[in-house]
């Protein structure tokens, strides 16, 4: 089965029309179920969140007014009007949320009043900044030590995994996306993140975002990661983390 886990609405409206867009891309490219869904950075409940990354640089304080928010009501409605429809496909829906491990109680809060299908803990940030923009270069890669951000990721990723807020964790291994390679061997890192995710029945994502979109020469997750999360039966998610509706499917066929 083709099934893509991680489609964003980020670059268009709310809307049933746009939505659409994906699913038509989807059953286009024969997927059987997809999953859509959008940044929590997008939603006007989740605002207070961001508080700490536009204090620690202009940059991303600049990158996050740019936004217009929408209340998570507008996405509710989507969600609810999608649902009427009978399309031919699993269409699932869900948020994804970029964790902050001091903002536990808060996300917790926030989503205990909707119900999604899913929903994604994703970090995007290491203490505060963005490893994954332009400017990350500037204010994280060549300020910290790589071995640090590292150890940091994957300490906020097992946080994240036992604080069962979330059903699915997203692109485990993004921080190779500029090459910036650790020192030291992840394998231990690896193995106590499989076992975290096999307790907490968390799906992994094995997601090509970062070939497609950054060159990088890993179609999805790492081999040997990959190998460690499936021999401890952690659940895989294959996931495109289309922005756009061509990208639906993008090198899906390829690790599934
Ligand atoms: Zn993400
Ligand atoms: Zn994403």
């Amino acid at each position: 089965m083709l099934r893509d886990g991680h489609i964003h609405l980020e670059n268009g409206p709310l809307s049933v029309d746009y939505a659409m867009r994906f699913v038509e891309a989807a059953i286009n490219v024969n997927m059987q179920e997809i999953q859509i869904l959008d940044h929590t950075h997008r939603f006007l409940e989740f605002a207070p969140m961001y508080e700490r990354l536009k204090l620690a640089s202009p940059k991303q304080r600049e990158w996050l007014e740019k936004k217009k928010l929408e209340p998570l009501s507008t996405f509710d409605q989507l969600i609810h009007d999608m649902k009427q429809k009978n399309l031919p496909i699993t269409v699932r829906w869900g948020l994804e949320v970029c964790y902050d491990p001091t903002q536990k109680a808060f996300i917790k809060n926030v989503l205990s009043q909707h119900n999604y299908d899913f929903v994604i803990g994703s970090i995007h940030s290491i203490d505060g900044k963005l490893y994954d923009m332009p400017f990350s270069k500037q204010i994280l890669w060549d300020v910290e030590d790589v071995d640090h951000i590292y150890k940091r990721y994957y300490e906020i990723m097992e946080d994240m995994i036992a604080s069962d807020l979330f059903t699915q964790i997203g692109h485990p291994d993004q921080l190779k996306l500029f090459h910036n390679e650790p020192m030291y061997d992840l394998t231990p890192t690896y193995h106590r993140i499989a076992k975290l995710a096999k307790e907490h029945d968390v799906y992994m994502e094995n997601n090509t975002g970062i070939h497609y979109r950054y060159g990088h020469e890993d179609v999805g997750t790492n081999p040997l990661f990959l190998n460690i999360l499936k021999q401890y039966g952690v659940k895989i998610m294959t996931a495109s983390d289309a922005h756009v509706s061509e990208h639906v499917g993008q090198c899906i066929a390829q690790i599934s």
